[in-house]
């Protein structure tokens, strides 16, 4: 039985992440990409692991969850931040929630910036970071709400406060990286490593980022857990 495991989707650059309870084999996933639906059915039932989890760390501009199809398949329930406006989540998470499957338990820790939902999710000794904390970067701010100050104190505060062996696994990378630690971003984070709040805001004032392509079919989309159309019963 795998208990950890990293998908890669070269579309949109995006991280997925499996956990597994030994024990009882109820497993998480953490930001699902609609594509890969097919890969995760078959990971879970060859590992013969009962999904208990989705989870999102917010909602993604560049790509669609695979929430609803994972949620049909498998009875799985959904959790998202309260901040993040996705009333159709079975759960709506806050600070310090524990999210529970077999005998393990992910913290909620809200860390928005990039948008005002973001969270990371606590698990053992690793960080999932979504698009807050990146390795050797982090999230834009320049749309969905997204705010640079709130994001550099959600590093510096919540995020380099732990531990510097703690494994930070993000929700990108471009650049072939897989995995980093808080002693690393710390130390090496160009947009952070010795910047004070103002500079870490102007470097994110004048990134100049071209929109993602995907924008304005993936807000929608996810806004509704990932279903095709309105059909979703807001609030249910
Ligand atoms: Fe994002």
């Amino acid at each position: 039985m795998i208990l950890f495991h990293q998908f890669f989707d070269p579309t949109s650059s995006t991280l997925t992440y499996l956990l597994a309870d030994p024990l009882s084999g109820e497993a998480v996933i953490i930001d699902s990409v609609k594509e890969h639906l097919g890969a995760y059915l078959t990971f879970l039932q060859e590992q013969e692991l009962q999904l208990a989890w989705v989870l999102e760390t917010h909602v993604h501009a560049d790509h669609i969850t695979g929430a609803a199809g994972l949620r049909e398949m498998t009875g799985a329930r959904s959790a998202v931040s309260a901040a993040g406006g996705i009333g159709c989540a079975d759960r709506q998470l806050r600070d310090g929630d524990a999210i529970v499957f077999g005998s393990e338990v992910i913290r909620v820790i809200p860390t928005p910036g990039h948008t005002p939902g973001c969270v990371t999710y606590h698990w053992r000794d690793r960080l999932f970071t979504g698009d807050s904390l990146m390795i050797g970067g982090c999230g834009r701010t320049d749309f969905q709400g997204g705010n640079a100050g709130q994001l550099y104190d959600s590093i510096t505060q919540r995020l380099f406060t732990l531990p510097d062996e703690t494994l930070v696994y993000p929700g990108h990378d471009y650049k072939g990286a897989r995995v980093s630690c808080i002693g690393q971003e710390k130390l090496g984070n160009p947009r952070l490593a010795g910047r004070s709040r103002q500079e870490f805001i102007e470097i994110m004032a004048n990134l100049d980022l071209a929109p993602p392509r995907l924008i304005d079919e993936a807000l929608p989309a996810n806004l509704r857990c990932g279903r095709p159309d309105s059909r979703e019963v807001h609030g249910a």
